[in-house]
């Protein structure tokens, strides 16, 4: 391991076929060398870490190569060695964040005055360009406006907008993407194959996530996991070393909610908190998992999360445990506690308040659908029995009214529904009623003028009581 060179820097690309996304931009470059159409120019603005400066350099390697193949630079000539190793005398890297002044630019403007000493072009590529003086920019503004035929300029930048407009007229544009995390744990995976480094899909994920959509980034991790787990990566250490919640924790945390557990999540979250994971990171995690299970709930495909196949499944089988506007509604207080939570003083306390009210939220609220369906179906059954004669209710709870079992009026008198004789506290029409349905039986008669049932009003009772509103009616 001692000859181990950051993963970054030895498995940067160094043609455009080994960039890892960013076709559009690498697949116009190569246009553009083969039909010797070349700009001035040229501004690659996005993210860190996405290969704006690796690109620049490919570009670079690719104009002066002697032995161009495709728009692609050999990497064997003496002008692309010399590139790749930083030497080449007719490219210059500059960077903006620590060569911003005036004076800086006007060393360019000498240098750009002069042909190349051994390529065709000569190039200047300045990362992190918005980072220049304005009066730095006015003297590179003075050069882009009558360069000479052989310089030609390639500016980087994180911050596009920061670029005075004079500037960005005269580039052409390429905004690079944040690289997608089913592309990074790619490239890791072909890294750790490479390095004869094991390592199991659970930490290619985890890696590639923390990445946050630059390569350089994941890498970076990849190269701490190694330096950590040596050549066997497994997760259950990886999350360890790298002080990260599990994200089993985070099904265990949506089961409390599920059953609305207070008192154990609580339990719960203060062993974790015991740990030391960090807060915001414990917030943004359980945010992310509800996001997940939404997209699994509503898409029924698990394969659009970037998640490992036995995550998938777990997501896949916990989504089921939830209605998509279940889980609306938990990500709604989620999201309206995220700015109080980042600027709280005190985070725990806000934490705990947060985890009890996403377990009573999931307790007090009754999906509205379900009601809705309820009272619809209700309705129709009392259209249906408005003539014949009403029936005992028992439950008048909340269960689907299609798991209540409907007697017709003989089987509710005889066989297996005859009441038994200590519980017959008077008679309706000769027939033996309990006190429980008698009082019952008086508030359907009174609700049957306006075709409603006694489980009809609790609900509308119930729907009043929720939304705290009050009943409509139209006469
Ligand atoms: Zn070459």
């Amino acid at each position: 391991m001692s000859n181990y060179k950051v993963s970054a820097r030895k498995y940067r690309p160094q043609s455009f076929s080994e960039v890892t996304s960013q076709e559009f931009v690498t697949q116009t470059m190569k246009n553009a060398i083969i039909s010797g159409k070349i700009a001035h120019s040229y501004l690659l603005s996005g993210p860190r870490g996405v290969g704006k400066t690796t690109i620049a350099r490919i570009f670079a390697k690719a104009l002066n190569c002697a032995d161009l193949k495709n728009g692609e630079p050999c990497n064997k000539c003496n002008s692309c060695e010399e590139i790749t190793n930083g030497i080449h005398p007719d490219v210059f890297e500059l960077d903006a964040a620590s060569n911003r002044g005036i004076d800086d630019v006007r060393a360019v403007q000498d240098a750009a005055k002069f042909f190349p000493i051994k390529g065709k072009f000569k190039f200047f590529i300045v990362d992190e360009v918005h980072m220049l003086t304005q009066q730095a920019f006015n003297a590179l503004l003075k050069i882009l406006e009558e360069p000479p035929s052989y310089l030609i300029f390639i500016l980087a930048t994180t911050n596009p907008e920061k670029i005075p407009a004079t500037i960005v007229s005269r580039c052409q544009r390429f905004p690079l993407q944040r690289i997608k995390i089913n592309e990074i744990s790619a490239k890791v995976k072909e890294i750790a194959k490479e390095e004869k480094i094991k390592i199991d899909d659970e930490s290619v994920f985890l890696i590639a996530k923390l990445g946050d959509g630059a390569l350089r980034d994941a890498l970076g991790v990849f190269d701490m996991a190694v330096s950590f787990c040596g050549d066997n990566i497994k997760y259950s250490e990886l999350k360890s070393f790298l002080n990260i919640p599990d994200k089993d924790i985070y099904f265990d945390i949506s089961g409390f909610i599920r059953v609305s557990d207070v008192k154990n999540i609580l339990i719960y979250f203060n062993e974790l908190e015991d740990k030391g994971f960090d807060l915001q990171t414990f917030f943004n995690g359980i945010t992310e998992h509800f996001r997940d299970l939404l997209i699994v709930s509503t898409t029924s495909n698990p394969n659009l999360l970037d998640e490992s196949d036995s995550f998938r499944e777990k997501y896949s089988a916990e989504s089921k445990n939830f209605t998509a506007d279940q889980l609306q509604r938990l990500l709604k207080v989620l999201f309206e506690a995220e700015n109080r939570f980042r600027y709280s003083s005190n985070q725990k306390i806000l934490f705990e308040a947060l985890l009890a009210e996403l377990c009573t939220l999931n307790r007090d609220v009754k999906d509205l659908s379900d009601l809705i369906s309820e009272v619809t179906s209700l309705k129709k059954k009392s259209l249906i029995q408005n003539d014949s004669e009403l029936f005992i209710i028992e439950n008048a709870d909340f269960t689907p009214v299609n798991d209540i079992p409907v007697p017709s009026n003989e089987e509710s008198f005889s066989g297996k529904n005859k009441l038994p004789d200590s519980e017959i506290s008077h008679y309706n029409n000769g027939k033996p009623e309990t006190h429980k349905a008698k009082i019952k039986t008086e508030l359907e008669v009174k609700d049957k003028s306006d075709k409603t049932t006694v489980k009809e009003t609790i609900i509308i009772e119930k729907l009043k009581e929720l939304f705290d509103v009050v009943e409509y009616k139209t006469d």
